[in-house]
């Protein structure tokens, strides 16, 4: 039943995905959910293509290099969580050593 639920939330989130609109919270969510159910991630898999062709027939001929699959568009964003991710660790490491260094220099 939760499963149920969390396959209803995922299938509302594909347009917002992949128009790039999810929160780091949520995109989070939506990729490990797009590993862990493959029902969800078949589904995407059409509704991404479905979608990206129906853009790709309005818009002219320029924007077609801009076209990725829908895994790739998946790996894209896990890379971009990755590295924020150490984006992340690396302000907070930063932010240790400067701390680390102020002291020194107190004492
Ligand atoms: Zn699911």
């Amino acid at each position: 039943m939760a499963v149920l639920m969390e396959c209803k939330e995922i299938q509302q989130k594909y347009i917002p995905f992949i128009d790039d609109k999810l929160s780091k919270r949520e995109l989070d969510a939506f990729l490990h959910h797009m590993e862990e159910c493959p029902d969800c991630k078949e589904e995407y898999d059409i509704y991404y293509t479905m979608i990206m062709g129906m853009r790709y027939l309005e818009e002219d001929n320029r924007k077609s290099s801009d076209w990725v699959s829908s895994d790739e568009k998946l790996r894209y964003a896990q890379e971009y969580l990755r590295h924020f991710r150490i984006m992340r660790v690396q302000k907070l490491l930063l932010l240790v050593i400067l701390c680390i260094a102020v002291i020194l220099l107190i004492q």
